[in-house]
């Protein structure tokens, strides 16, 4: 029988019931240790007192009553997005892949209504992930994601990973942005040098193009700063988030300069659910947190403890471990083991870890994991890593 389910999913036999914290129960009754946080999704843990108030206040008043209205929560969680960033204004999606839809959209009518309609070409690079939609997997354009499911969206030129000079190369008259993710996810835990965000602003500058940043799974205090970029001190012209943002309730956005966002009039996009009620309680309960000096001082603090840490447990399993990589509580394990092994030795145990590619074991943990949790969560990973080398 075709499964009831469309089995476009590889799924680990675990079924989770509850969760705690940094803390996930199995319905069989096991703790495990949550390093993957729903991939980067549920930032303050699972069951957070003030997410779970935010969420049930709102549930009992109103959940949804489209953008035809004015939604006063969607306003003050734009108001709050942009004194935290560089943007002037926001647009709210349910999912990373519809903020790309809409960054790929707003740089193509800057350029229409600039009068300079040729100017419609996007430049991404191999390893990066947009999400599935026609235009993210055109974005990323890796064989896998797009194989079979041609004509792909045209109008993308992908360049190798950290090729500056190809990246110089490839821009040309059609060019109308450059479209990054500062740390790279999917592809493997990868930040891009803080000196080649820096040159591709300036690329940028010099050439009248946009530039697009993929916050989806880095931003919103992953990396110890509200967004990534914030480390290189540039910023975008546009910028896509989702995943932390929301908690574990479905929320994205696309946050934007005026200039960059100049042609996206009354009629020119929408969605029915995107920012409604109950995501946008949710999605200021979680800014109201994570978007403090204090939160995200404390944020590096823990990831210089667990980089530490795991820079131990690297140097002690030299047969399964190759390297640390990633920033703030974005870190990746460079495997020499095959990483679904190690991912599986995890949870034998009952620690989570998510693969991601070039033979990474990502660790995205709540941001508010605790040094305790983060103690127990490296010594499971270590005799996860023990039982490996003796198998
Ligand atoms: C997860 C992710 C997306 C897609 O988000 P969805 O909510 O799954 O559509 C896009 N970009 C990046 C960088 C991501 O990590």
């Amino acid at each position: 029988m075709f499964p009831s389910v469309l089995p476009t999913y590889s799924r680990a036999p675990l079924s989770f019931v509850k969760g705690e914290g940094s803390w996930l129960i199995e319905q069989d009754g096991r703790r495990f240790l949550d390093l993957g946080a729903g991939i980067a999704v549920n930032a303050l843990g699972h069951a957070h007192p003030a997410l779970v108030a935010a969420l049930t206040e709102q549930a009992g008043q109103l959940w949804h009553t489209s953008n035809l209205y004015e939604i006063p929560q969607q306003q003050e969680l734009a108001d709050r997005l942009v004194a935290l960033s560089f943007a002037d204004t926001v647009f709210f999606t349910n999912s990373g892949t519809e903020a790309c839809e809409l960054a790929v959209k707003m740089a193509r009518k800057y350029f229409y209504d600039k009068d300079q309609p040729e100017r419609t070409e996007i430049i991404t690079f191999s390893g990066a992930f947009h999400g599935r939609s026609s235009a993210g997997i055109a974005a990323a354009g890796s064989e896998k994601m797009t194989k079979g499911f041609g004509p792909l969206l045209p109008g993308f030129k992908h360049i190798e990973f950290g090729d500056m000079e190809a990246l110089g190369a490839a821009i040309t008259d059609t060019t109308a942005a450059i479209m990054i993710e500062p740390v790279q996810g999917e592809g493997g835990i990868r930040p891009v040098p803080d000196a080649d965000l820096k040159q591709m602003r300036a690329l940028c500058e010099a050439n009248g193009l946009l530039l697009i940043f993929d916050e989806v799974q880095c931003g919103v205090g992953r990396t110890g700063k509200m967004f990534a970029h914030e480390w290189a001190g540039v910023t975008p012209d546009i910028m896509m988030v989702a995943k932390g943002i929301g908690g574990g309730f479905p929320l994205g956005a696309v946050l934007a300069t005026e200039t960059a966002a100049s042609g996206m009039t009354a009629g020119t996009h929408g969605s029915t659910y995107g920012g409604n009620p109950l995501g946008c309680a949710v999605g200021n309960a979680v800014v109201n947190i994570i978007g403090t000096d204090a939160f995200l001082d404390d944020v590096n603090r823990k990831a210089g403890l667990m980089r530490q840490k795991l820079e131990g447990l690297v140097a002690s399993h030299p047969d399964v471990f190759e390297s640390v990589r990633g920033s703030g509580l974005m870190l990746g394990l460079k495997c020499i083991a095959t990483n679904s092994d190690v991912v599986a030795a995890g949870y034998r145990h009952e620690v989570i870890t998510v693969p991601a590619a070039d033979n990474v074991i990502r660790l995205l943990p709540p941001l508010n994991i605790t040094d305790e949790d983060i103690a127990e969560a490296v010594s499971r990973l270590d005799q996860a890593a023990s039982s490996l080398a003796a198998g």
